[in-house]
């Protein structure tokens, strides 16, 4: 790489995973702490901001559904405007940057304008949502190909973009993503195609985090049952015989704070252990710092407090560690 083109700045697109903090590469995650630019949408986990510096400029590029064209050329003109500002640019993509997430296409734009890039792969959905649901994708006996196919790329297009009763005949496990919003036409198209009713499937949303919801049905059931359980996107479908070995509960389901939304009102600065340990514990955890604590040089404001002391029901003691503080 010549030096004009390092002094035209560098993106970065990369796989932020499927949710989970934890699952994000160290090589992602030393990439947004030390960008100038960190481009996002609504899949990859807003948690990862955290790790950007303070005068890292963040844009939100999320899409609505149906406006898919406009934005994505506008997503190629932010990368390649930021990055020939000299900027060092991370575009964060859930998931993998290559699995239907239109990184083909940022990535033409890069090219055009000649603009330096690097691609940094990412947990795909369906690899995570199986591993945390408990789902096996293959098998010796029972499965031994695995196919990624998509439902649809934008849900304002009417047909399904692959053709379901072909997959039927390929048998092996089917991941699909995209596909809650035409889930009844998938799985009718797999079953006039030749997959039996008692086909094992299954469905993970919102995999991986602590609100993730799973059922396991046989084929000619799934409709019925993501009805009933109102079961909703992002979500991935398995269908295939491994999936049959499915786990009803698993590791992550069964933390004892699993499904459960705690805020935490501690003040800024203070919530991180409490958090890890809630989080530990399954739960998910909701900032709202409604306190600020301050030390107060005041003396006759303490004085005052102190004097009415008795007139409290509960006291709260801190006990600052920081060094230069008694
Ligand atoms: N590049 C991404 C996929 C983007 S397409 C990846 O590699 O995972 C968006 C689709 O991914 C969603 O419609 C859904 O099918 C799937 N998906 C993304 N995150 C998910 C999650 N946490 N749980 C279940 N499905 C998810």
């Amino acid at each position: 790489m010549d030096k004009q083109r390092i002094e035209k700045g560098i993106v970065y697109l990369v796989g932020a995973g499927p949710g989970d903090p934890g699952l994000l590469t160290l090589k992602a995650q030393k990439l947004i702490k030390e960008c100038d630019v960190l481009v996002y949408d609504h899949l990859a986990n807003r948690r990862l901001h955290e790790w950007a510096s303070a005068d890292c400029l963040l844009i939100d590029v999320g899409k609505s559904p149906g406006r898919h064209t406009v934005e994505q050329a506008e997503i190629g003109k932010i990368l390649v405007e930021k990055a020939t500002e000299g900027l060092k640019v991370v575009r964060l993509k859930g998931g993998d940057p290559f699995v239907f997430g239109r990184c083909a296409e940022e990535m033409l734009a890069l090219d055009e304008a000649q603009i330096p890039y690097e691609i940094v792969p990412g947990v795909t959905a369906a690899l995570a949502c199986a591993a945390y649901a408990g789902i096996p994708l293959s098998h010796r006996e029972y499965g031994s190909s695995i196919c990624f196919l998509t439902g649809h790329e934008d849900v304002a297009k009417e047909s399904l973009r692959v053709d379901f009763a072909k997959f039927s005949e390929v048998g092996g496990t089917l991941c699909i993503y995209m596909g809650m919003s035409k889930l009844e036409e998938i799985v009718e198209k797999l079953l006039s195609g030749g997959l039996d009713q008692n086909r094992p499937a299954a469905i993970v949303s919102q995999g991986t985090l602590p609100s993730q919801r799973k059922i396991v049905s046989p084929l000619g059931k799934l409709v019925e049952q993501a009805r009933a359980e109102n079961l909703g996107a992002p979500a991935i479908i398995f269908v295939g015989n491994s999936i049959g070995l499915a786990r009803s509960s698993t590791w992550f389901d069964q933390a004892p704070l699993f499904g459960r939304q705690i805020v935490l009102t501690r003040s800024c600065g203070q919530q991180s252990k409490m958090r890890a340990s809630l989080e530990r514990l399954g739960a998910e955890v909701l900032d709202l710092p409604l306190i600020e604590i301050q030390p107060s040089e005041d003396r006759k404001l303490i004085a005052e407090v102190f004097a009415g002391i008795a007139t409290y029901e509960w006291v709260v003691l801190q006990v600052r560690t920081e060094p230069g503080i008694s």
